[in-house]
């Protein structure tokens, strides 16, 4: 009979330091002697990545997307070869390898490549052997042989592909809190555990901010049927289940995400003839980077206003394509990057009215001033300042009926 297949990934705090590394070692060791395949990922330890990038720009604030990246995936290395040692000093064999090593391809964008396929040969074989593989997170290798690095919290990602691709029992993803919430349990005291959550909504308030879950895994766990568990690293207790058509109370709404990373670019008087809008927003997807809430005004006189939202990251890229871009008249660029975007999330929301009209009064209580408004089927966000967002985060939850008893 074959043994099943789990593969496990721990975040960066869950192995900030070697003493960490001993217990994530134990708690492997302990699912192997119970009798399971595991494939471990690692994040890079503690706050790693976070020194590298501050290295790099230190460097050269305009540094190179390819050296950042190879740069980048050093830290998950760490992680690796630690890890491997310190599983064979709990007696128990195992192999690390790195992204490329364990086959992952991705396409060419530095920085936020995309998995493009996955080859798990060596991965397997080394199963075979019974031994534990321990893989890099956040990496692969590129069209041109290069390290490519998979965005930030990528690392959830390679373990939901790894365990696509090697079709695994289960994909757990340990991390510092005991499962997903209806918000930031670290902002809200009051957010309750949930059980179980659909995919639908896991995926909303993951591309909204609740860092729990990188968007792109869970839209890749989607896409290829894996079901996720989210679980504490420090301690054995049952977490969150990520599921395609979970068993849930219908309720209106599931949670509330805070993404404090947006920028937000107005553009002011454009002229406003055919095209522009194209032209625009065609020159910044061209340079990958995601627009996320579009506000245009009415035009008067020909001219309009145009507001966008970017990852922060990227602000310094956008006003470059701006000064530069062919076809869009403008009078004048602004960029704001003290904002966060505060998201309501609930299937419950395709049947039901009213959800916005509360979202604006509640915020309206707080005379809170709302910038820019986007919606989906089960979604309501609103741009707002972002000293006030961790605030809105809170009365919203209440507002909502979220608030734990
Ligand atoms: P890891 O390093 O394990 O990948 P992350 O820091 O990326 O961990 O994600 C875990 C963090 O996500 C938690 O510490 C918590 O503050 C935050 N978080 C945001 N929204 C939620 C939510 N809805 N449920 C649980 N955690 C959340
Ligand atoms: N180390 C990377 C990051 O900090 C990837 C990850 O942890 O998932 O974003
Ligand atoms: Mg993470």
């Amino acid at each position: 009979m074959t043994k099943p297949l789990y593969v496990q990934k721990f975040g960066g705090s869950s192995v900030a330091d070697t003493e960490c590394l001993r217990r994530v070692a134990d708690r492997v060791a302990l699912n192997v002697r119970e009798g399971r395949n595991i494939v471990v990922v690692v994040s890079a330890m503690g706050k790693t990545t976070d020194r590298l990038i501050a290295m790099a720009r230190e460097v050269h604030a305009d540094h190179s997307d390819r050296e950042y990246d190879q740069l980048l995936s050093t830290g998950e290395q760490i992680t690796i070869s630690l890890l491997a040692m310190a599983l064979h000093h709990a007696g128990i064999d195992a192999v690390s390898m790195t992204g490329p090593q364990a086959g992952i391809q991705t396409d060419g964008v530095h920085t936020k490549a995309k998995i493009t396929a996955i080859n798990p040969e060596r991965v397997r074989e080394c199963l075979d052997l019974n031994k534990v593989v321990i893989v890099a997170g956040f990496q692969g290798l590129n069209p041109m042989q290069d390290v490519a690095t998979l965005g930030r919290g990528g690392s959830d990602l390679t373990a939901v592909a790894l365990a696509a691709a090697l079709k695994a029992d289960r994909c757990q993803i340990f991390t510092d809190v005991d499962g997903v919430y209806t918000a930031d349990p670290r902002v809200v005291s009051k957010a309750q555990k949930l059980k179980e959550v659909a995919c639908d909504e896991m995926l909303e308030l993951a591309s909204m901010g609740a860092k729990v879950l990188q968007s792109r895994s869970v839209e890749f766990a989607k896409k290829y049927g894996v079901e996720l568990e989210v679980l504490t690293s420090f301690e054995v207790k049952p977490g969150t289940l990520v599921k395609e058509a979970a068993q849930m109370e219908d309720v209106l709404v599931r949670g509330v995400a805070a993404d404090k990373n947006q920028a937000k670019v107005t553009l002011r008087g454009v002229e406003d003839t055919p095209g522009v809008a194209a032209r625009l927003f065609t020159t910044v997807a061209d340079a990958d980077i995601n627009v996320d809430v579009i506000v245009q005004n009415i035009s008067s006189e020909g001219r309009t206003d145009i507001s966008f939202t970017v990852p922060k990251d990227d602000m310094g890229k956008v006003k470059a394509l701006l000064q530069k871009i062919e076809g869009v008249n403008f009078n004048e660029d602004l960029y704001d990057d003290n904002i966060a975007k505060v998201s309501l999330v609930g299937v419950g929301m395709r049947s039901h009215t009213g959800v916005a009209s509360k979202v604006f009064s509640t915020l309206a209580d707080m005379k809170v001033n709302i910038q820019m408004i986007s919606t989906s089927e089960i979604r309501v966000s609103v741009v707002i300042e972002a000293g006030l967002a961790d605030e809105a985060t809170r009365a919203l939850h209440t507002a909502f009926g979220l608030d734990q008893a």
